[in-house]
């Protein structure tokens, strides 16, 4: 039997924590409202704690999107033939393993390449996979979609096949309308004529569900969305008191997305001495860490179509809670 080989190429820039951490901080911090980009959350214990969360009651698309690549993965096989499959914040790649039986079963599949900020999740998944599917070329990328996109999605002489590059767990609603658009031309652009995308999106439905999912009764999404300030701390050498905050879900209407906030629970004074910065927080100020923007079918369908991809198949779990569609160029 063939072995299988993992590489995993870290494209993070050497100067990434002090110089990308210090901008996105220091931005997102003085900003009106406060924000910072969720990927800091993923450290290794950021990314152990989403691992969690995807296997709590009230966390729904984990197990939606999973009972949908259970029924269609076969079918996702036999239309899109991909020898590689390229997966872009692959986290544990835990779903995707369903996608790898699929397409190894066939025999076409290659060589899997995931992509992910997070060294940690990349290689103890790369690691997992090569053990487990024997033959198969496991070549990772630890890197932010921004600067790890086009390494990741080169298209490989060695292996001209069709590519199939997965986006799950609705990852996209992270991303606000104008960074969507101009993440689809960038795949339309790199995509042949041959490659597909499957992407996972979750759907608009009643705010009581969808807060529930980011807000559970045990305390891992609070432990989760506080780790950022942990992350601050480390890094920065900061003295937030990240029990000093709680853990916010709110459904904003107006976008149609879903925000975890950190809120202050009395006016406090952080010192960030690596930025040389001090922020005063007055009690119940907000500092956003996350939006997770939801999705109905004609307007992704057609924000999708605008900018370079159609969407050829469009499926959902039973209950209509998630939504997994495949998309090629347009032609
Ligand atoms: N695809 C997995 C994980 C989703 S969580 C699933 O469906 O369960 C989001 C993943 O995206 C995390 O593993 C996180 O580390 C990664 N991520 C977040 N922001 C990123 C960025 N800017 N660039 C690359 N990866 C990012």
């Amino acid at each position: 039997m063939t072995e299988s080989r993992l590489t995993v190429d870290d494209r993070l820039p050497a100067d990434y924590f002090t110089r990308t951490l210090h901008q996105d901080v220091r931005t997102g911090l003085t900003a009106v409202p406060r924000t910072l980009p969720a990927k800091w959350l993923y450290d290794k214990r950021g990314s152990d704690l989403f691992e969690q969360i995807t296997r709590l009651p009230d966390y729904y698309p984990t197990r939606a999107e999973q009972e949908i690549l259970t029924q269609r993965a076969a079918e996702i096989a036999a239309i899109t033939r991909a020898t590689t499959l390229i997966e872009l914040g692959s986290g544990s790649s835990r779903k995707t393993r369903l996608l790898l039986d699929a397409l190894t079963a066939g025999g076409a599949l290659r060589r899997y390449a995931p992509l992910d900020v997070s060294a940690s999740a990349v290689k103890e998944a790369g690691q997992a996979i090569c053990r487990d599917y024997p033959g198969l070329d496991v070549t990772a990328t630890v890197a932010d979609y921004d600067t790890g996109l086009p390494a990741a999605t080169a298209a490989d002489p060695a292996e001209p096949g069709p590519r199939l590059l997965s986006f799950l767990g609705s990852t996209i609603g992270a991303f606000d309308p104008d960074e969507r658009r101009s993440f689809y031309r960038t795949l339309a652009g790199t995509l042949g004529s041959d490659d597909h995308l499957l992407l996972g999106a979750d759907l608009v439905k009643s705010p009581d569900l969808l807060v529930r999912a980011y807000d559970d009764t045990t305390g891992v999404s609070a432990d989760f969305n506080r780790n950022v300030l942990h992350v601050l701390n480390r890094e920065l050498g900061a003295d937030f008191d990240p029990d000093a905050f709680d853990h916010v879900a709110l459904w904003e209407p107006e976008p149609e997305r879903m925000e975890m906030r950190l809120r202050a629970r009395t006016p406090q004074t952080v010192t960030i001495p690596a930025l040389d910065l001090s922020l005063d927080l007055a009690a119940g100020e907000h500092i956003r860490t996350q939006r997770a923007h939801k999705f109905r079918r004609d307007a992704l369908t057609t924000e999708l179509q605008a900018h370079g991809l159609t969407v050829h198949h469009w499926w959902t779990d039973p209950a209509t809670r998630f939504a997994l569609l495949l998309a090629a160029p347009n032609q």
